[in-house]
């Protein structure tokens, strides 16, 4: 054992794998270790050596892709009640040990536990809802002109890969794997090898409510290794990713080639635009959540605060006397409002883009341009001053780092909300409700607020417009990217013409 941290986080897992001396992938109803080359985790509070385990490579692909197909006709063959009926077990299963999931998932990713255990319910809430669509998604009747009854039938894709990044382990895998086992697919989950500990506890509970064994194949490893076998094995029909855009064209490159259909869940660089006439109170706390509520490692952050002109400096002194007020501290801290970085590379790219920002003539008005001296803490830090020119201004910095940028009119603030790759996000607080309707309608993103912030919802569609991906999550727009539609023909004529081509 190396240290406290691996000691802990192998600990916090034997709550649920008792006889694990390590992880490992979660395949056919078993946790199999991996004989790749060895992944060395780190503790984001300490920045010191955590826990190491070998990554599962092309091998475990192989097990897992034939798990999940035996499973997934198991799967298919039961009804769709009784699908629906398994998935609210995983959520009682999930609610009866939220608070052991949580902590794993803090000691694992470094986020703070309030977080995590409000993200184990939302995950909950997820195989409740798509439980309940389990029954309630079919195909229709279409009146055609001629003497067939045709009908759709929306069936399952198969087994589908999900690829998943690290910000929100737990939450990201049962936004994607609840509405595919809904629709009846099997899964193989690729979470990012930096925080796979609470995904392997999904699949394990998953079983455990009655799923088949090899419904759910969490595999622990490494994208180029294991996510880039599982998209060229003949077993996979669908791409789900969430990630980086640089990433996520690799993988659409990769299925392309295997004609598999994608869809992209990536970054963000969401604009929170604030008028003058707004309630600027509630504005300035919502704008501190917006950007720094998980460190910033969110991608729908507001982390362009576009602010009229006439309150600009006052509205950014609020949020700057605000964000040095937060609470960053160890993340199993209760009081923790924002923890560490997850990990040594994001840590460098974020003091790196504060850096940059000052260097381009940005105003540091919170926050430090210093390294913390143990672990990847960052302290919430506010830029002012800053042009949409600027790299802190375009590039994706996903930490707890606002660029605040004036405007004077609100052709202005539309111009520069839009002059950027990405769509993912964005806000208006204004009391004019016009404004707020007419710029909610010109800003693109796929979300969008009017007097608030960050509020989603498993109920509610979900992705990016542009270089932020394409397909949707969420809602029952997620059912039509995790099923296929067949238009099955009937003849009912008693003498059907038979005709050479078309009918
Ligand atoms: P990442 O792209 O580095 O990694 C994501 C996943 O892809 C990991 O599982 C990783 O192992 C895998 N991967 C890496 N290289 C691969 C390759 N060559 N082939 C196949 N798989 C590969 O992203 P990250 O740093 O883990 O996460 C941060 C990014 O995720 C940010 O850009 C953030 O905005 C984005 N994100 C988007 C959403 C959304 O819903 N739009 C949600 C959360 C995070």
């Amino acid at each position: 054992m190396e240290n406290n941290a691996a000691e802990n986080l192998l600990a916090a897992f034997a709550h649920f794998f008792p006889n694990a001396k390590t992880i490992g992938s979660f395949v056919d109803g078993d946790l199999v270790e991996g004989t790749g080359e060895l992944i060395q985790l780190y503790d984001a509070a300490t920045g010191k050596p955590s826990l190491a385990y070998k990554d599962g490579g092309a091998a475990v692909v192989e097990l897992a892709a034939d798990a999940a197909q035996r499973a997934q006709k198991q799967w298919w063959a039961l009804t769709h009640a009784a699908r629906g009926r398994v998935m609210f077990e995983i959520a009682r299963e999930l609610r009866k040990d939220t608070e052991s999931i949580a902590r794993l998932e803090s000691l694992g990713s470094g986020k703070p536990i309030r977080d995590c255990r409000g993200e184990v319910a939302k995950v909950a809430e997820m195989f409740e809802y798509y439980g309940g669509w389990a029954d309630k998604f079919y195909g229709d009747v279409i009146p055609v002109p001629t003497s067939h009854l045709n009908y759709t039938r929306r069936e399952p894709a198969g087994t589908v890969l999900q690829i998943t990044p690290w910000n929100a382990p737990v939450f990201t895998c049962g936004w994607q794997v609840a509405p595919a086992i809904s629709m009846g697919n099997a899964v193989l989950l690729k979470p990012s090898e930096l925080t796979p500990f609470t995904s392997l506890v999904v699949g394990l509970l998953a079983e455990k409510a009655g799923a088949p064994k090899g419904l759910i194949n969490v595999l622990a490893g490494l994208g180029q290794t294991v996510a880039q076998a599982a998209i060229a094995h003949k077993v996979v029909k669908k791409v789900v990713f969430v990630g980086s855009p640089a990433t996520g064209v690799r993988i659409a490159e990769a299925a392309a080639k295997r004609v598999l259909p994608c869809v992209l869940e990536l970054g963000g660089k969401s604009a929170n635009i604030i008028f003058a006439d707004a309630d600027l109170k509630r504005a300035a706390l919502t704008a501190q959540a917006a950007i720094f509520a998980g460190a910033g490692q969110s991608c729908v952050a507001g982390s362009r605060l576009l602010v009229q002109r006439s309150i600009y400096d006052e509205f950014v002194g609020m949020i700057a006397t605000g964000a040095k007020k937060i609470r960053v501290g160890a993340p199993l801290d209760d009081a923790t409002e924002v923890g560490p970085i997850n990990n040594r590379t994001q840590y460098d790219h974020i003091m790196k883009m504060i850096a940059s920002g000052v260097q381009a003539g940005a105003t540091l008005a919170a926050g430090s341009a210093e390294r913390s001296s143990g672990g990847y803490f960052v302290s919430p830090a506010v830029l002012s001053n800053v042009t949409n020119e600027m790299d802190v201004a375009r590039t994706e910095i996903f930490g707890p780092v606002v660029a605040a940028i004036p405007f004077d009119t609100e052709e202005e603030a539309l111009n520069i909300a839009n002059d950027t790759e990405f769509g993912l996000a964005g806000a208006v607080w204004t009391n004019d409700v016009g404004r707020a309707h007419r710029v909610a309608g010109q800003v693109n993103a796929g979300t969008f607020w009017v007097n608030g912030y960050k509020t989603i919802n498993v109920a509610s569609p979900f992705g990016g417009y542009g270089l932020s991906g394409y397909g949707r999550s969420s809602g029952v727009e997620a059912l039509y990217e995790y099923t296929q539609t067949k238009s099955v023909w009937v003849e009912t004529a008693s003498e059907p013409a038979t005709t050479f081509g078309y009918l």
